[in-house]
C-alpha cells in the first residue's frame, strides 16, 4: 500500500494552509491554542468564512452544496487546521443533523433545512441522552404523543452542548411505547423558541456552563419535522452516530496534538509557539 499522498493531495494541502494564512485571525488562532472559550459570534464568524469557501460543507456530497472530500482531503483539512489552531466546526448540524437529513429526509425538508445550516441562520443542539438514558439511549421518556397535524412533546434532554445558544434542536421521542423499547423512537426537529421549550445550564467543575439540561412541557412540533418514518428513528440516531463519533475522534487534530507534544518533548516549542 502506498501511503504517500499524491501530486493532487499536497496541492490540496497547500491551498488550505494559504486560506489559513489569509483568513484565520491570529488573536482567535490565540485562542483555540490556549484552549480558551470561543464566543458564539466567533464561532459563528468562523463558519462563514469557511462556506464563503466552501469548506464548511467539505464533506457533504456535492449534489447537497458540499465539497465532496475524499476522506484524504478530510484529514488534511482537519490536520492543517489543527496545525493552525483554527476552531473546530460546530458539529451538530454540519457533522450530524446534515447527513441525517440527506440519507433519511424529504426532498422539502433537505431543501428547507441544509441551506439554513450552511447559511448558519439554524444554530443545532443535539437532544439525545436524559437523566437515566446515557449508555442505554433507546431507554429514553420523552414522550410525543400525535394530535392532528402535530405532536405534543413532554420530558427532558441532558447534557446539551451549547444548547443556549441553539435555535433548533433535533431530539429522539419516545412515540410508542409497544414492543421493543428501540421500535418506538422518532426523530423530531424541534424549535427552541417554541412555548413550553426552556434551557437551564449545567455549570461544571471549572465553572464553564458549555452544557445545559432542556426540558419540554406541552410542546407543539408539526408532523412535518418528524424526520424519517415515525416509531423508526432509532435508525436515523444510529446513522447519525456514526458520523457523531468519527468527527470526535478528531484524527487530524489528534496527529497534530501529537506532533505538538513531539516537538515541547524536542524543547522546541511551548503552548504551541517556538521557545525563544
Ligand atoms: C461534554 C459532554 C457533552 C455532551 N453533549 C451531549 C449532547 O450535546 N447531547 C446529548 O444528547 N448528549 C450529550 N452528552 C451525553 C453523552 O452522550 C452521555 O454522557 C453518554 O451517552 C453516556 O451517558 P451517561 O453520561 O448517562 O453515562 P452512563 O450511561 O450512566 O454510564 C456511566 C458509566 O457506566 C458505564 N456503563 C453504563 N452501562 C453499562 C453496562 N450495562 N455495563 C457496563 N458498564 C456500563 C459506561 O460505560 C460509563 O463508563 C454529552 C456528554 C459529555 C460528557
Amino acid at each position: 500500500m502506498d501511503r504517500r499522498f499524491t501530486a493532487g493531495e499536497q496541492a490540496f494541502r497547500d491551498e488550505v494552509r494559504d486560506f489559513l494564512k489569509a483568513e484565520l485571525d491570529p488573536a482567535l488562532a490565540d485562542k483555540v491554542r490556549l484552549h480558551q472559550g470561543l464566543t458564539k459570534a466567533e464561532m459563528e464568524g468562523w463558519h462563514a468564512r469557511l462556506n464563503a469557501r466552501g469548506w464548511l460543507s467539505g464533506n457533504w456530497p456535492e449534489r447537497f452544496g458540499g465539497g465532496g472530500w475524499t476522506p484524504i482531503q478530510r484529514h488534511i483539512f482537519e490536520e492543517e487546521s489543527a496545525l493552525a489552531h483554527a476552531p473546530r466546526i460546530v458539529p451538530f448540524g454540519i457533522a450530524m443533523l446534515g447527513p441525517v437529513l440527506q440519507d433519511f429526509g424529504s426532498k422539502a425538508q433537505q431543501d428547507h433545512w441544509l441551506p439554513r445550516i450552511l447559511s448558519g441562520q439554524d444554530w443545532w443542539c443535539q437532544g439525545y441522552s436524559e437523566p437515566g438514558s446515557g449508555s442505554d439511549l433507546a431507554s429514553l421518556r420523552t414522550r410525543a404523543r400525535r394530535e392532528g397535524d402535530h405532536y405534543v412533546v413532554n420530558g427532558q434532554k441532558t447534557w446539551t452542548t451549547l444548547g443556549h445558544y441553539a435555535n433548533m434542536i433535533f431530539c429522539l421521542v419516545r412515540s410508542s411505547t409497544e414492543g421493543k423499547k428501540q421500535k418506538g423512537i422518532s426523530f423530531l426537529l424541534i424549535d427552541m423558541k417554541s412555548p413550553g421549550v426552556s434551557v437551564r445550564p449545567i455549570v461544571l467543575l471549572d465553572g464553564t456552563a458549555e452544557v445545559n439540561e432542556v426540558f419540554f412541557d406541552a410542546v407543539k412540533v408539526p408532523i412535518g419535522n418528524l424526520v424519517g418514518q415515525e416509531n423508526d428513528g432509532w435508525t436515523c440516531a444510529k446513522y447519525l452516530l456514526t458520523h457523531e463519533r468519527t468527527n470526535i475522534a478528531g484524527v487530524g487534530f489528534a496527529t497534530a496534538a501529537l506532533d505538538n507534544l513531539r516537538r515541547v518533548a524536542r524543547g522546541q516549542v511551548h503552548r504551541g509557539r517556538p521557545l525563544s
